[in-house]
């Protein structure tokens, strides 16, 4: 087995509390050494072991890779003009979302692929090494089951969101639309997927109709999560707290009320700061979660409506100058957090018997992400010890 040490990291964050070096367990003047796709050591590049091969990193700084809890990316088409039409003064509904459902239907299933897999790539620049997707662009049982089975071939966390929006066929019978997706649609879209999702808002799913959908599919072993209060406050959060939802998304509008459900829940607040820019809607502020000990996840929600942005370097400058969230707390939520909230603990951390999953900075420190807003900072992207992604320097 070949093992490989990367040496002469400046700063190396692992996200290790036990380390008791702050939030992000910073070493400096760092090294480790991987094998067989896992992190064997870290420490000290002073006392790194003898290994196969050798990488100087010269005084770059290395992060865990990015974990995107929240991504949109089975559809086809783009909503650009829509868009421009919103900057022109037009307000966001989730009305858009029907345009992508037809696109989304008249689509090939080589091209929603490609779409996919051109979005993964755009991720991997981005130095996202994990990321979940969902389907509802579908909305009928044929599309969504091709969605979930398209987006299962480039991630685990594969999201089952039949409950996006009610589709025009089904204007004014919600509830018999409810019954499809709890029914037949679920049935054939649970092999494909882990979650299940409901975007539960006015005009969309409301709390009655997102707590059946959430159970049945529960029922089906699937796990929940949820989109909540995104336009407005709603029992949403109850809700997610309620069914020990692993993840709230966007809680743009929140009341004392939610997050003292979510401070004494498992549940953790993810943000979804491009929402808002994309939007040019307000933005909530994380210091309120942060203050009451909650868990919280940034992800870049990316989708061609509200937020088509696959950088979580942009989310981390936005959430940092927009959402109060210190620069320690916005590295730690795109990592850490966004494991959490896929309630996975392999990755989204640097610590021996990980996976070696982590980015190598073209910068000094983790600071310059948010410090250097829109510039590539991105040097080099490893997945499980294998280099996807490198910057032509
Ligand atoms: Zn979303």
């Amino acid at each position: 087995m070949t093992s490989v040490l990367y040496t002469d990291i400046s700063s190396l964050v692992t996200n290790d509390q036990g380390l008791e070096l702050g939030l992000l367990g910073e070493l400096k003047d760092a090294a480790l050494v991987i094998e067989n796709g896992h992190i064997s050591w870290l420490g000290s590049a002073k006392e790194a072991p003898d290994a196969d091969q050798k990488v100087s990193l010269e005084g770059s700084s290395v992060i865990p890779g990015f974990v995107d809890s929240h991504a949109h990316l089975v559809f086809a088409g783009n909503r650009a003009e829509e868009f421009a039409a919103r900057m022109n003064g037009e307000n966001y509904t989730a009305g858009g979302i029907r345009n992508t459902v037809s696109a989304t239907r008249s689509a090939s299933d080589e091209e929603l692929d490609e779409n996919i897999a051109t979005l993964a790539i755009e991720m991997y620049r981005s130095g996202i090494t994990t990321f979940e997707t969902k389907s509802g662009y579908g909305l009928n049982v044929f599309d969504e089951t091709r969605s979930v089975r398209l987006a299962a071939q480039h991630t685990e966390d594969v999201t089952f969101l039949g409950a996006h929006v009610i589709p025009e066929e089904y204007a004014g019978r919600t509830d018999e639309y409810v019954q499809l997706v709890c029914g037949e649609m679920l049935e054939s879209c649970a092999p494909y997927s882990k979650w299940i999702d409901v975007f539960c808002e006015i005009g969309a799913f409301d709390y009655d109709q997102a707590k059946v959908i959430l159970q049945a599919g529960i029922a089906n072993d699937l796990q929940p999560r949820i989109h909540a209060n995104q336009l407005s406050a709603s029992r949403a959060v109850e809700l997610a707290v309620e069914l020990d939802c692993a993840s709230a998304d966007h809680l743009s509008h929140l009341t004392d009320k939610d997050i003292d459900l979510l401070a004494n829940s498992n549940t953790v607040a993810t943000l979804l700061p491009g929402a808002e820019f994309s939007t040019r809607s307000e933005y909530p502020d994380a210091s309120r979660l942060f203050a009451a000990g909650i868990t919280v996840a940034l992800a870049t929600d990316c989708n061609p409506g509200s937020s088509f942005t696959t950088s979580m370097p942009f989310c981390i400058a936005l959430a940092v100058r927009e959402m109060k969230f210190t620069v320690e707390q916005a590295i730690w939520s795109a990592t850490m957090g966004g494991a959490k909230a896929l309630r996975r603990d392999d990755v989204g951390q640097l610590a021996v018997g990980k996976s070696a999953d982590f980015v190598v900075l073209n910068a000094p420190s983790y600071l310059h992400l948010a410090y250097r807003p829109g510039v590539d900072l991105i040097s080099e992207t490893v997945i499980a010890g294998t280099s996807i992604h490198r910057s032509n320097k």
